[in-house]
């Protein structure tokens, strides 16, 4: 039987694979269909994010795939971090390998309820470097989604790459129905500043948001239990607070848990109940617990904008010169602004706008009054990036000098590839 067989023959009416997408080829119809008969298998996906590296996203992704698993559930921890894999590290699983059965490959199992999979796995050496332009990774996260064996599950942790650029994107966009996205945070004001754009982001995609974790929330004394405030405290749940998403509890800097990471002792320590580990496992209780269409709705009511359910409109943004994306940004001739109807995943409109003189800081503004919840460019300075943010517009980098309707296409079909950011300044 052929994989759309197989997906024609399913009672799920409201999936996706049952019906090609408009402008869609076959290959790519199949390849979608093969990813939505893996993923129809695991009843939750939990996507641990982060704004930046070095946050704790990993040790909050193995904990909650340990804390699942020894409650009996079947997890799956998939570790998409292409250039920072550390889950083999943290479980003591360094120098396996993947097997593969022929026309899957097989996660390693870590116990009889936990499998894991990682880039970790694929490299000869911890120090080994991944040095991949941006089709290779989107093509990596889609062979990790569409072609592990997980079998059935009940829970698949993806412990995502940082940030809000191209892989994490790949991967909200490639899981569909996702529970939700857990955001891990320090409590400074820079790594605040990014996990306000990965909740944005989260939003802007339509993934909700199961809730913020603030990590590294205070040393306490191991000898007179005296806290101390390293980066600050409690601007995760002030900041989670005013953008309306659950504080899921804070974790205090533990050196114990650094000793046992660092070791591969992970799933010990948090099986324990020393030091930081009683907090981790209040916050499962949260993740777990947490009510997503409670999340929604309150999104709704809050009248958050998101680019696929701002009045089910979602309206893409694309500097143009000469016919094609620009990829200076800031000095485009015009922008072509195209309407998608979310529903068919197509494009319902599209036009020309002049592009303003060229003023600093102006842009962010003057797209948000057209009404634009995504921006397409080739490349654009972070700094351009996080003022978009604070307005609502989600920003892809890396995409080609393309006609921008094929572009838009091409990000619904879910086959945008999307280089370096070009033009970074
Ligand atoms: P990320 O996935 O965000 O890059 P990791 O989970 O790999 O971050 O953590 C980075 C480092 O910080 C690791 O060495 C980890 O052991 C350590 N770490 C994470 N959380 C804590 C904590 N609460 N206390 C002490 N060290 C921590």
């Amino acid at each position: 039987m052929t994989t759309t067989e197989e997906c024609r023959n399913c009672s799920e009416e409201s999936c996706s694979a049952q019906a090609k997408r408009p402008g869609e080829g076959e290959a790519d119809y199949l390849d979608r269909q093969q990813l939505a008969r893996r993923m129809c298998r695991i009843k939750h996906k939990i996507i641990v994010l982060s704004g930046k590296g070095g946050v704790g996203k990993s040790t909050v992704a193995v904990n909650a795939a340990v804390s699942l698993s020894t409650r009996g559930h079947r997890v799956g921890l998939l570790d998409i971090d292409i250039h920072g894999p550390s889950v083999p590290r943290l479980l003591g699983l360094e120098g396996r390998h993947i097997a593969g059965n022929g026309t899957a490959l097989l996660p390693v199992d870590f116990s009889e309820n936990l499998k894991v999979m990682s880039m970790g796995f694929m490299l000869r050496e911890r120090s080994d470097a991944v040095i991949w332009r941006g089709p290779m990774k989107y093509t990596a996260i889609k062979q990790f989604l569409r072609d592990v064996d997980w079998g059935d599950l009940d829970y698949l942790v993806i412990d995502s790459p940082p940030g809000t650029g191209d892989e994490p994107l790949s991967i909200c966009q490639f899981i569909e129905n996702a529970q939700g996205a857990v955001v891990v945070t320090t409590p400074q004001e820079l790594a605040l500043l990014d996990v306000r754009k990965s909740i944005n982001f989260c939003r802007q995609l339509g993934v909700p948001i199961l809730g913020v974790v603030e990590n590294m929330s205070g040393f306490v004394c191991p000898n007179c239990g005296e806290v101390t405030h390293i980066f600050k405290s409690g601007g995760a749940e002030h900041m989670a607070r005013e953008m309306g998403v659950p504080f899921l509890g804070r974790i205090p800097i533990d050196s114990g848990l650094v000793a046992s990471c660092d070791a591969g002792a992970a799933f010990d320590y948090f099986n324990s109940d020393t030091g930081s580990a009683g907090s981790f496992a209040t916050i499962i209780e949260a993740i777990v617990g947490a009510d997503v269409e409670k999340e929604e709705g309150k999104r709704e009511d809050a009248g958050q904008e998101t680019v696929e359910r701002r009045n089910g409109e979602m309206r893409v943004a694309i500097p143009v010169a000469g016919g094609k994306l620009s990829p200076h940004f800031g000095h485009c001739e015009e922008f072509a602004i195209i309407d998608v109807d979310p529903q068919n995943r197509s494009i319902a409109g599209s036009e020309r706008v002049p592009a303003p003189e060229h003023q600093p800081g102006l842009l962010p503004r003057w797209l948000a009054e057209r009404g634009a919840t995504m921006i397409i460019a080739g490349g654009m300075g972070m700094r351009a990036q996080n003022l978009f943010a604070e307005h609502g517009i989600v920003v892809v980098v890396g995409a080609p000098a393309a006609d921008p309707e094929s572009i838009v296409k091409e990000y619904l079909a879910g086959t945008l590839k999307t280089g370096d950011n070009i033009c970074d300044h």
